[in-house]
């Protein structure tokens, strides 16, 4: 890969995750991004930096099994969620992770009632994901519970994108419980894209939940 063109990936990915930081959804330097780059190595923010100063010093090489490349510098803790996307979905050209919490907060909610996938339709705004051509569409973002153990982690998400990449609909992002949503794209812009999307989609189906509590039995009260 040339100079120039590592050069534009690294601000792609200072990019994303300044975005992300200035809608809140990286609190506390959580969060993470990542580029594929050529020879199968990726370029990843490294762990525990606040994601509203990431700066080009900030990213660092690994290969796909997660191993630091010529660096003494820490990979993020969840780089193996990164190496399996990009490993089962050959246009999966960047990734970007964020902890909003209201994707945590719902995520965690559906999976303790054992709903094990947010359905999200009916919303124009699913028109910005990728192959999406009309709000008469259904996204399901497969929801995993949370664990430290990120091998572990990784080996159960596995068999469902493995599944989902032989689909005809495109998988576009998933959740994990209580913690966040990983999306990606074969641009950064795209990236931004979905990543701006589905966080309002997700804040969207929480209000739509609430409005339709608030709203249980007063159906005749308000028709005119
Ligand atoms: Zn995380």
């Amino acid at each position: 890969m040339n100079v120039l063109n590592l050069d534009s990936i690294k601000q792609d990915l200072i990019r994303v995750a300044h975005f992300c930081a200035v809608k809140g959804l990286v609190p506390a330097t959580s969060g993470n991004f990542s580029a594929r780059l050529e020879n199968q190595e990726i370029l990843i923010s490294v762990s525990g930096k606040d994601k509203a100063t990431l700066a080009e010093g900030d990213l660092m090489l690994v290969d796909f099994l997660g191993r630091a490349k010529d660096s003494n510098l820490k990979p993020s803790a969840e780089t193996l969620l990164h190496t399996q996307v990009y490993r089962t979905f050959p246009n999966a050209k960047f990734i970007a992770h964020f902890h909003s919490s209201s994707s945590a907060v719902l995520s965690k909610v559906l999976l303790k009632q054992g709903i094990k996938a947010l359905k999200l339709e009916g919303f124009e705004l699913l028109k910005a994901l990728s192959g999406v051509q009309t709000h008469e569409y259904t996204e399901i973002l497969p929801i995993f519970p949370n664990n430290q153990d990120i091998e572990e982690l990784a080996d159960l998400i596995q068999p469902v994108l493995d599944k989902l990449a032989n689909s005809e609909k495109p998988l576009h992002a998933y959740l994990i419980a209580g913690h966040g949503l990983y999306t990606w794209g074969s641009t950064m812009s795209e990236t931004i894209r979905h990543v701006d999307a589905l966080n309002t989609l997700i804040e969207s189906y929480l209000l739509e939940m609430q409005l339709n509590k608030v709203m249980q039995g007063k159906e005749e009260a308000v028709k005119v």
